[in-house]
């Protein structure tokens, strides 16, 4: 009668109904209704992930590391897991400079298939051995459906890499998981597009998405992409989701790094993703981009002394007694 098409999910425990291609007459229609508590008129093309639907943001709770409260979450790790050895020695430089979360690519997304593609379901046992050592929450990234399971069953956050973005099947299954989303921007992605795919997770039923800018192709080619830092208070308007930010990707050069990660905090990001290595001319991948140890924990004393400036801390580890156990 009304006409349109109504999608239900059901997120943090509320039943939300997005209405697509009724005449505003429906929206009336369903305000006057007993059991609806709130009508969001959608103008946008992201329904679920407008900042409209929750005005207040969205924390999303990383197995007790909040994203997304006002603290700066510092995830640090390897670009890829390769060694045990490689990856303790980045654990250990993570947790002792501050940071909450531990990355690390089990399986890489490569621009050629003849370059290093992780070693897979061993590298998901390497993260969660770290993660019972230190503490650290693991975020790593799948690159397909079958990986969500295993993945799932080792990490506490999944990644959408760049060239992922658009996979759509990809989208549905993390959305379906259960488990926090990192997504990143696809490297020529539009806002309205990022958005749209962190919709489908949502769509999915999957309210904990982290957005992360990771830099977009120009026709600069001094740095890797351009990181484009804009977004961020961008994107806190338009949407409720938080903000991650990935200097090492973005600019490609270690050099570089510190300066975009105090510039992303300074714009109000609610975290970093940065790359590690203790030998980087050694690294299988992204070598030219990775901090060494002591850089790192230079780099998150200068990041502490600034976000005293502003009344931000960077979010603490979570205290090992909250530690699943298996
Ligand atoms: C990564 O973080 O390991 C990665 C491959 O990043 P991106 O998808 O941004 O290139
Ligand atoms: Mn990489």
């Amino acid at each position: 009668m009304l006409g349109g098409e109504c999608h239900q999910v059901r997120l943090r425990g509320a039943d939300l109904f997005v209405l697509t291609g009724c005449a505003e007459p429906a929206t009336s229609v369903f305000a006057t209704l007993p059991a609806v508590a709130r009508v969001v008129a959608g103008r946008r093309a992201f329904e679920l992930c407008d900042r409209e639907l929750w005005p207040g943001g969205t924390v999303v709770d990383v197995a007790g590391v909040p994203i997304g409260d006002g603290g700066v979450v510092l995830a640090a790790g390897p670009c890829a897991v390769e060694t045990a050895t490689q990856l303790d020695v980045a654990a250990t430089a993570a947790a002792g400079a501050g940071a909450a979360l531990l990355r690390g690519g089990a399986f890489k997304p490569r621009s050629s298939p003849y370059s290093f593609q992780g070693l897979g379901v061993p590298a998901l046992e390497l993260l969660a051995e770290q993660r019972r050592r230190t503490g650290l929450r693991v975020v790593t990234e799948v690159l397909e459906p079958e990986q969500v399971g295993p993945a799932s069953a080792l990490a506490d956050m999944l990644q959408i890499g760049t060239r992922s973005m658009h996979n759509f099947a990809l989208l549905r299954e993390v959305g379906r998981a259960g488990l926090p989303v990192l997504l990143k921007r696809g490297m020529a992605a539009t806002v309205e597009e990022w958005l749209l795919a962190a919709e489908y997770v949502l769509a999915a039923g999957n309210a904990d998405v982290v957005l992360c800018e990771r830099g977009i192709r120009t026709f600069e080619p001094a740095t890797r992409f351009t990181l484009d830092l804009a977004v961020i208070p961008l994107v806190k308007q338009l949407s409720h989701l938080p903000v991650f930010v990935d200097p090492s990707h973005a600019t490609g050069h270690a050099h570089l790094v510190p300066a975009m990660t105090l510039a992303a905090a300074a714009a109000g990001a609610d975290g970093v993703l940065l790359d590690i290595h203790h030998d980087p001319r050694s690294a299988r991948c992204d070598g030219g981009q990775a901090l060494q140890p002591g850089d790192l924990t230079a780099l998150a004393d200068a990041l502490a002394r600034q976000l005293a400036a502003t009344g931000r801390t960077v979010t603490p580890a979570p205290v090992p007694s909250s530690l699943r156990t298996g």
